[in-house]
Protein backbone atom coordinates (compact mmCIF):
# COMPACT_ATOMS: atom_id res chain seq x y z
CA UNK A 1 0.00 0.00 0.00
CA UNK A 2 1.00 3.38 -0.77
CA UNK A 3 1.31 6.18 2.15
CA UNK A 4 -2.20 7.89 0.36
CA UNK A 5 -3.47 4.21 0.20
CA UNK A 6 -2.63 3.70 4.26
CA UNK A 7 -4.41 7.32 4.52
CA UNK A 8 -7.14 6.30 3.45
CA UNK A 9 -7.59 3.02 4.67
CA UNK A 10 -7.20 4.40 8.20
CA UNK A 11 -10.05 7.01 7.65
CA UNK A 12 -12.09 4.67 6.10
CA UNK A 13 -12.10 2.26 8.80
CA UNK A 14 -12.43 4.62 11.74
CA UNK A 15 -15.30 6.29 10.18
CA UNK A 16 -17.20 2.78 9.85
CA UNK A 17 -16.21 1.88 13.47
CA UNK A 18 -17.64 5.52 14.68
CA UNK A 19 -20.77 4.54 13.52
CA UNK A 20 -21.04 1.05 13.49
CA UNK A 21 -19.16 -0.58 16.43
CA UNK A 22 -21.14 -2.46 19.04
CA UNK A 23 -22.09 -0.73 22.37
CA UNK A 24 -20.31 -2.64 24.83
CA UNK A 25 -19.52 -1.75 28.56
CA UNK A 26 -15.64 -1.58 28.42
CA UNK A 27 -16.28 1.16 25.75
CA UNK A 28 -17.70 3.48 27.89
CA UNK A 29 -14.28 3.91 30.07
CA UNK A 30 -11.09 4.98 30.04
CA UNK A 31 -9.94 3.28 33.18
CA UNK A 32 -7.12 1.37 33.01
CA UNK A 33 -8.06 -1.25 35.49
CA UNK A 34 -11.40 -2.25 33.57
CA UNK A 35 -10.05 -1.99 30.33
CA UNK A 36 -7.14 -4.27 31.49
CA UNK A 37 -10.33 -7.08 33.32
CA UNK A 38 -12.22 -6.30 29.91
CA UNK A 39 -9.26 -7.66 27.42
CA UNK A 40 -8.25 -10.54 29.65
CA UNK A 41 -11.23 -11.73 29.14
CA UNK A 42 -11.88 -11.00 25.84
CA UNK A 43 -8.77 -13.01 25.18
CA UNK A 44 -9.96 -16.69 24.61
CA UNK A 45 -13.64 -15.94 25.06
CA UNK A 46 -16.24 -14.67 23.09
CA UNK A 47 -17.79 -11.16 23.44
CA UNK A 48 -21.68 -12.83 24.57
CA UNK A 49 -19.46 -14.83 26.67
CA UNK A 50 -17.65 -11.92 28.42
CA UNK A 51 -20.42 -9.65 28.48
CA UNK A 52 -22.38 -12.17 31.11
CA UNK A 53 -18.66 -11.81 33.31
CA UNK A 54 -17.20 -8.49 33.08
CA UNK A 55 -19.96 -6.38 34.82
CA UNK A 56 -19.88 -9.15 37.39
CA UNK A 57 -16.30 -8.42 37.87
CA UNK A 58 -15.86 -4.70 38.30
CA UNK A 59 -18.54 -3.96 40.21
CA UNK A 60 -17.46 -6.83 43.10
CA UNK A 61 -13.90 -5.55 42.57
CA UNK A 62 -14.18 -1.97 41.25
CA UNK A 63 -10.74 -0.78 41.84
CA UNK A 64 -6.88 -3.10 41.70
CA UNK A 65 -7.30 -2.29 45.53
CA UNK A 66 -10.36 -4.38 46.18
CA UNK A 67 -9.00 -6.77 43.78
CA UNK A 68 -5.53 -6.83 45.37
CA UNK A 69 -6.97 -7.53 49.03
CA UNK A 70 -9.75 -10.02 47.57
CA UNK A 71 -9.16 -13.55 48.62
CA UNK A 72 -8.17 -15.46 45.26
CA UNK A 73 -11.04 -18.00 46.13
CA UNK A 74 -13.84 -14.95 45.60
CA UNK A 75 -11.98 -14.18 42.23
CA UNK A 76 -11.95 -17.75 40.81
CA UNK A 77 -15.92 -17.76 41.64
CA UNK A 78 -16.57 -15.00 40.24
CA UNK A 79 -14.62 -16.31 36.87
CA UNK A 80 -16.12 -19.53 37.09
CA UNK A 81 -17.52 -20.87 34.37
CA UNK A 82 -14.95 -18.69 31.88
CA UNK A 83 -12.59 -20.96 31.71
CA UNK A 84 -8.48 -20.35 31.07
CA UNK A 85 -8.30 -19.98 34.80
CA UNK A 86 -4.77 -18.73 34.90
CA UNK A 87 -5.56 -15.54 33.11
CA UNK A 88 -7.72 -14.72 36.80
CA UNK A 89 -4.82 -16.12 38.94
CA UNK A 90 -2.70 -13.41 36.94
CA UNK A 91 -4.84 -10.55 37.01
CA UNK A 92 -4.60 -11.28 40.83
CA UNK A 93 -1.20 -11.74 41.23
CA UNK A 94 -0.79 -8.76 38.93
CA UNK A 95 -3.13 -6.52 41.33
CA UNK A 96 -1.19 -6.96 44.19
CA UNK A 97 2.07 -5.75 42.92
CA UNK A 98 0.39 -3.03 41.65
CA UNK A 99 -0.97 -1.91 44.89
CA UNK A 100 2.15 -3.25 46.51
CA UNK A 101 4.83 -1.18 44.21
CA UNK A 102 3.34 1.09 41.75
CA UNK A 103 0.89 3.01 44.18
CA UNK A 104 -2.17 0.95 42.40
CA UNK A 105 -2.00 2.83 38.91
CA UNK A 106 -1.70 0.78 35.96
CA UNK A 107 1.73 1.21 34.19
CA UNK A 108 1.42 3.54 31.37
CA UNK A 109 4.43 3.01 30.18
CA UNK A 110 4.39 -0.47 28.17
CA UNK A 111 7.44 -2.48 28.90
CA UNK A 112 6.52 -1.70 32.57
CA UNK A 113 2.86 -3.46 32.09
CA UNK A 114 4.16 -5.98 29.78
CA UNK A 115 6.00 -6.70 32.73
CA UNK A 116 2.96 -7.55 34.49
CA UNK A 117 1.81 -11.53 34.96
CA UNK A 118 -0.66 -12.70 32.44
CA UNK A 119 0.15 -9.93 29.94
CA UNK A 120 1.71 -10.59 27.07
CA UNK A 121 1.85 -8.56 23.94
CA UNK A 122 -1.29 -8.33 23.07
CA UNK A 123 -2.78 -7.64 26.24
CA UNK A 124 -0.11 -4.80 26.93
CA UNK A 125 -0.87 -3.19 23.21
CA UNK A 126 -4.20 -3.75 23.39
CA UNK A 127 -4.18 -1.88 27.32
CA UNK A 128 -1.93 0.46 26.77
CA UNK A 129 -3.51 2.04 23.45
CA UNK A 130 -6.71 2.05 23.83
CA UNK A 131 -6.29 3.08 28.03
CA UNK A 132 -3.27 5.35 27.22
CA UNK A 133 -3.47 6.62 23.17
CA UNK A 134 0.26 5.04 23.19
CA UNK A 135 0.96 3.42 19.51
CA UNK A 136 0.88 0.21 20.01
CA UNK A 137 -0.93 -2.31 17.52
CA UNK A 138 -2.86 -5.08 19.31
CA UNK A 139 -3.21 -8.83 17.20
CA UNK A 140 -5.25 -10.94 18.12
CA UNK A 141 -6.96 -14.15 16.12
CA UNK A 142 -9.39 -11.48 14.13
CA UNK A 143 -7.20 -9.07 13.34
CA UNK A 144 -4.47 -11.65 11.82
CA UNK A 145 -7.69 -13.09 9.37
CA UNK A 146 -8.36 -9.65 8.11
CA UNK A 147 -4.94 -9.20 7.66
CA UNK A 148 -4.58 -12.33 5.48
CA UNK A 149 -7.07 -11.39 3.34
CA UNK A 150 -6.19 -7.77 2.76
CA UNK A 151 -2.45 -8.47 1.69
CA UNK A 152 -2.74 -12.56 0.95
CA UNK A 153 -0.86 -13.56 3.88
CA UNK A 154 -0.43 -17.17 3.59
CA UNK A 155 1.69 -18.21 6.47
CA UNK A 156 -0.60 -20.28 9.05
CA UNK A 157 -2.31 -18.36 11.43
CA UNK A 158 -2.61 -20.58 14.04
CA UNK A 159 1.57 -20.95 14.03
CA UNK A 160 3.52 -18.30 16.49
CA UNK A 161 6.30 -18.13 13.66
CA UNK A 162 3.55 -16.18 11.97
CA UNK A 163 2.93 -13.49 14.36
CA UNK A 164 5.94 -11.38 13.24
CA UNK A 165 4.33 -11.01 9.93
CA UNK A 166 1.04 -10.10 11.12
CA UNK A 167 2.83 -7.44 14.12
CA UNK A 168 4.51 -5.85 10.76
CA UNK A 169 1.20 -5.27 8.73
CA UNK A 170 -0.47 -4.17 11.90
CA UNK A 171 2.52 -1.83 12.99
CA UNK A 172 2.43 -0.37 9.32
CA UNK A 173 -1.25 0.42 8.90
CA UNK A 174 -1.60 1.33 13.00
CA UNK A 175 -2.95 5.14 12.86
CA UNK A 176 -0.71 6.74 15.96
CA UNK A 177 -3.24 9.13 16.33
CA UNK A 178 -6.48 7.03 17.62
CA UNK A 179 -4.34 4.08 18.29
CA UNK A 180 -6.96 2.44 20.89
CA UNK A 181 -10.06 3.22 18.33
CA UNK A 182 -7.71 1.69 15.50
CA UNK A 183 -7.20 -1.57 17.09
CA UNK A 184 -10.58 -1.63 18.17
CA UNK A 185 -11.77 -0.96 14.98
CA UNK A 186 -9.67 -4.02 13.45
CA UNK A 187 -10.76 -6.70 15.93
CA UNK A 188 -14.20 -5.13 15.47
CA UNK A 189 -14.03 -5.50 11.46
CA UNK A 190 -13.05 -9.21 12.02
CA UNK A 191 -15.65 -10.03 14.69
CA UNK A 192 -18.63 -8.41 13.11
CA UNK A 193 -18.12 -8.26 9.36
CA UNK A 194 -14.74 -10.52 8.35
CA UNK A 195 -16.31 -13.84 9.91
CA UNK A 196 -13.96 -16.83 9.23
CA UNK A 197 -17.22 -18.19 7.05
CA UNK A 198 -18.98 -16.31 4.38
CA UNK A 199 -17.18 -12.59 5.41
CA UNK A 200 -19.61 -10.04 4.44
CA UNK A 201 -17.51 -8.05 2.63
CA UNK A 202 -20.62 -6.18 0.75
CA UNK A 203 -20.36 -3.98 3.64
CA UNK A 204 -16.83 -4.01 4.44
CA UNK A 205 -15.32 -0.31 5.03
CA UNK A 206 -11.78 -1.42 3.43
CA UNK A 207 -13.03 -3.77 0.77
CA UNK A 208 -11.24 -1.05 -1.93
CA UNK A 209 -7.88 -2.56 -0.56
CA UNK A 210 -9.06 -6.21 0.22
CA UNK A 211 -7.09 -8.27 -2.52
CA UNK A 212 -8.69 -11.47 -1.25
CA UNK A 213 -11.79 -9.47 -1.98
CA UNK A 214 -10.69 -8.69 -5.66
CA UNK A 215 -9.47 -12.13 -6.38
CA UNK A 216 -12.28 -13.57 -4.59
CA UNK A 217 -10.08 -15.82 -2.53
CA UNK A 218 -12.06 -15.01 0.75
CA UNK A 219 -12.73 -18.60 1.88
CA UNK A 220 -9.16 -19.59 0.70
CA UNK A 221 -7.44 -17.19 3.79
CA UNK A 222 -6.67 -17.24 6.31
CA UNK A 223 -4.34 -20.42 5.83
CA UNK A 224 -3.99 -22.45 8.90
CA UNK A 225 -1.88 -25.74 9.77
CA UNK A 226 -3.74 -28.69 10.02
CA UNK A 227 -4.39 -29.19 14.39
CA UNK A 228 -3.82 -33.10 15.44
CA UNK A 229 -6.72 -34.79 16.58
CA UNK A 230 -7.87 -33.65 19.89
CA UNK A 231 -7.22 -36.99 22.25
CA UNK A 232 -9.85 -38.22 24.53
CA UNK A 233 -9.54 -39.04 28.61
CA UNK A 234 -12.03 -41.70 30.64
CA UNK A 235 -11.83 -40.32 33.85
CA UNK A 236 -13.79 -41.57 36.94
CA UNK A 237 -14.51 -39.20 39.92
CA UNK A 238 -16.10 -40.59 43.35
CA UNK A 239 -18.78 -37.97 45.40
CA UNK A 240 -18.29 -39.73 48.62
CA UNK A 241 -20.57 -39.65 51.49
CA UNK A 242 -20.17 -39.12 54.97
CA UNK A 243 -22.58 -38.84 57.23
CA UNK A 244 -24.30 -35.92 55.25
CA UNK A 245 -21.35 -34.48 54.33
CA UNK A 246 -19.45 -34.96 50.78
CA UNK A 247 -15.30 -34.62 49.98
CA UNK A 248 -14.35 -31.55 47.74
CA UNK A 249 -10.81 -31.21 46.97
CA UNK A 250 -8.49 -28.54 45.92
CA UNK A 251 -6.15 -28.30 43.14
CA UNK A 252 -3.14 -27.05 43.24
CA UNK A 253 -2.68 -23.30 42.37
CA UNK A 254 -1.22 -23.20 39.45
CA UNK A 255 -1.64 -25.26 35.91
CA UNK A 256 -5.22 -26.09 34.20
CA UNK A 257 -7.59 -25.19 36.61
CA UNK A 258 -5.60 -24.03 39.37
CA UNK A 259 -7.29 -23.39 42.46
CA UNK A 260 -10.55 -24.96 42.00
CA UNK A 261 -12.16 -27.09 43.54
CA UNK A 262 -13.37 -30.48 42.20
CA UNK A 263 -14.65 -34.17 43.33
CA UNK A 264 -11.65 -36.50 43.84
CA UNK A 265 -10.16 -38.98 40.75
CA UNK A 266 -8.82 -39.79 37.84
CA UNK A 267 -7.76 -41.28 34.60
CA UNK A 268 -8.82 -44.84 33.96
CA UNK A 269 -6.29 -47.55 33.36
CA UNK A 270 -6.36 -49.27 30.35
CA UNK A 271 -7.90 -52.91 30.87
CA UNK A 272 -9.43 -51.43 34.22
CA UNK A 273 -13.39 -50.13 34.85
CA UNK A 274 -14.55 -47.02 36.03
CA UNK A 275 -15.63 -48.78 39.45
CA UNK A 276 -11.91 -49.48 40.37
CA UNK A 277 -10.65 -46.67 39.04
CA UNK A 278 -12.73 -44.82 41.41
CA UNK A 279 -12.05 -47.19 44.32
CA UNK A 280 -8.41 -46.68 43.82
CA UNK A 281 -8.40 -42.85 43.20
CA UNK A 282 -10.05 -42.55 46.42
CA UNK A 283 -7.32 -44.48 48.03
CA UNK A 284 -4.29 -43.26 45.79
CA UNK A 285 -5.50 -39.31 45.86
CA UNK A 286 -7.09 -38.86 49.37
CA UNK A 287 -6.29 -42.22 51.25
CA UNK A 288 -9.89 -43.30 52.09
CA UNK A 289 -11.51 -46.86 51.75
CA UNK A 290 -15.26 -46.15 50.10
CA UNK A 291 -17.56 -48.08 48.92
CA UNK A 292 -19.92 -47.35 45.42
CA UNK A 293 -23.13 -47.18 45.88
CA UNK A 294 -24.16 -46.19 42.40
CA UNK A 295 -23.47 -44.66 39.05
CA UNK A 296 -24.55 -41.18 39.02
CA UNK A 297 -24.28 -40.11 35.33
CA UNK A 298 -21.45 -40.03 32.57
CA UNK A 299 -20.49 -36.42 31.89
CA UNK A 300 -18.06 -35.05 28.73
CA UNK A 301 -16.51 -31.72 28.29
CA UNK A 302 -14.23 -30.13 25.93
CA UNK A 303 -11.24 -28.52 26.99
CA UNK A 304 -9.13 -26.77 23.92
CA UNK A 305 -6.42 -29.76 23.62
CA UNK A 306 -8.27 -32.62 25.06
CA UNK A 307 -12.12 -33.98 25.81
CA UNK A 308 -12.88 -35.76 28.67
CA UNK A 309 -15.62 -38.03 29.35
CA UNK A 310 -16.11 -38.69 33.34
CA UNK A 311 -17.77 -41.31 35.01
CA UNK A 312 -19.65 -40.09 38.34
CA UNK A 313 -20.26 -42.38 41.37
CA UNK A 314 -21.59 -41.59 44.60
CA UNK A 315 -19.53 -43.94 47.26
CA UNK A 316 -19.92 -44.17 50.87
CA UNK A 317 -16.96 -43.82 53.26
CA UNK A 318 -15.66 -46.88 54.58
CA UNK A 319 -12.40 -46.07 56.81
CA UNK A 320 -9.38 -43.64 56.66
CA UNK A 321 -8.46 -39.90 57.38
CA UNK A 322 -7.67 -37.79 54.52
CA UNK A 323 -4.31 -37.55 53.74
CA UNK A 324 -3.87 -35.45 50.12
CA UNK A 325 -1.84 -36.76 47.42
CA UNK A 326 -2.26 -34.30 44.59
CA UNK A 327 -4.75 -32.08 45.85
CA UNK A 328 -3.44 -29.05 48.14
CA UNK A 329 -6.57 -28.91 50.72
CA UNK A 330 -10.08 -30.62 51.25
CA UNK A 331 -13.07 -29.89 52.75
CA UNK A 332 -16.37 -32.44 53.58
CA UNK A 333 -19.46 -30.10 53.16
CA UNK A 334 -23.02 -30.38 53.26
CA UNK A 335 -24.56 -30.14 49.33
CA UNK A 336 -26.09 -27.04 50.26
CA UNK A 337 -22.47 -25.40 50.71
CA UNK A 338 -21.41 -26.40 47.16
CA UNK A 339 -22.38 -22.62 45.21
CA UNK A 340 -19.81 -21.00 47.93
CA UNK A 341 -16.74 -22.58 45.96
CA UNK A 342 -15.72 -22.41 42.35
CA UNK A 343 -15.64 -25.27 40.37
CA UNK A 344 -14.79 -26.53 36.92
CA UNK A 345 -17.68 -26.39 34.54
CA UNK A 346 -17.37 -30.15 33.95
CA UNK A 347 -18.54 -30.59 37.62
CA UNK A 348 -21.35 -27.94 36.87
CA UNK A 349 -22.87 -30.52 34.60
CA UNK A 350 -23.48 -33.18 37.48
CA UNK A 351 -23.99 -30.83 40.39
CA UNK A 352 -27.12 -29.80 39.96
CA UNK A 353 -27.65 -33.88 40.14
CA UNK A 354 -26.27 -34.17 43.28
CA UNK A 355 -28.77 -31.20 44.93
CA UNK A 356 -31.12 -34.00 43.69
CA UNK A 357 -29.97 -36.50 46.57
CA UNK A 358 -31.55 -37.19 49.70
FE1 LIG B 1 -12.70 -9.33 4.99
FE2 LIG B 1 -14.25 -9.13 2.82
FE3 LIG B 1 -13.40 -6.95 4.08
FE4 LIG B 1 -11.71 -8.42 2.69
S1 LIG B 1 -13.44 -7.29 1.89
S2 LIG B 1 -11.37 -7.57 4.74
S3 LIG B 1 -12.49 -10.50 3.10
S4 LIG B 1 -14.78 -8.52 4.89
Amino acid sequence: MTLKEIAQFRKDLLKWFKTYQRKLPWRDTKNPYHIWVSEVMLQQTQVKKVLEYYQKFVDKFPTLWHLAEADLQDVLKIWEGLGYYARARNLHKAAKLVTGEMDGKVPSDYQQFRKLSGVGDYIAAAVQSIAFDSAYAAVDGNVKRVFARLFLIDSPINQSASLKIFQEKADLLLDSHAPGHFNQAMMELGATVCHPKSPTCIVCPVQTFCRAFHTARQEKFPVRVKAKPTPEYHLAVGVVYRNDNILITQRKPDGLLGGLWEFPGGKIDEGETAEAACVRWMQEGVNLSVEIIEFLTRVRHAYTHFKIVVDVFRCDYQSGEVVLNGPVDYRWICVDEIDQYPFPRANHKFIPLLKKIE
